[in-house]
């Protein structure tokens, strides 16, 4: 499926609006060293628009493990539960960090059904939140 050009103002709106912070697990590309995506939150082959209403930014990792779903299984209920939506969700409301600072724990059904698909506590990234911790740079505070 062809996916269509996001025009550079538009990106630059999202940016500017969004910041440095992935929508889902909050990494930033400060700390990553690694572009931050636009994303689209409904998928185009779901009918989302190229719109700034329907733009995000998102990690790599997250955008590639969220790939043209908008829902997955509640992994406490089973059943299918929208993902966590970044522009219309407060993130603290939906997920909170571990006492060490390097798991993402689901409070809600679309909190555990993000962290699930979106597999926000992979192995790689949890290694790489240690050593942010350790820097001083993680969890983010606000
Ligand atoms: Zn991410």
């Amino acid at each position: 499926m062809s996916i269509t050009y996001i025009p550079v103002e538009l990106r630059r709106q999202v940016r500017a609006e969004v910041g440095q912070r992935c929508g889902y697990c909050q990494s930033t590309e400060v700390i990553t060293g690694i572009p931050l995506e636009v994303e689209h939150i409904i998928p185009e082959s779901l009918g989302g628009k190229t719109v700034q209403e329907n733009l995000w930014l998102a990690c790599h990792s997250c955008n590639k493990f969220k790939g043209n779903r908008i829902q997955f299984a509640d992994p406490l209920t089973k059943k299918m539960i929208p993902f966590f939506n970044p522009r219309t969700q407060n993130w603290s409301k939906h997920f909170h960090w571990n006492l060490d600072g390097t798991l993402i724990i689901g409070d809600t059904p679309n909190g555990r059904a993000t962290i699930e698909a979106l597999r926000l506590n992979n192995e790689y990234v949890v290694k790489a939140r240690c050593a942010w911790v350790i820097a001083g740079w993680h969890p983010p505070i606000d």
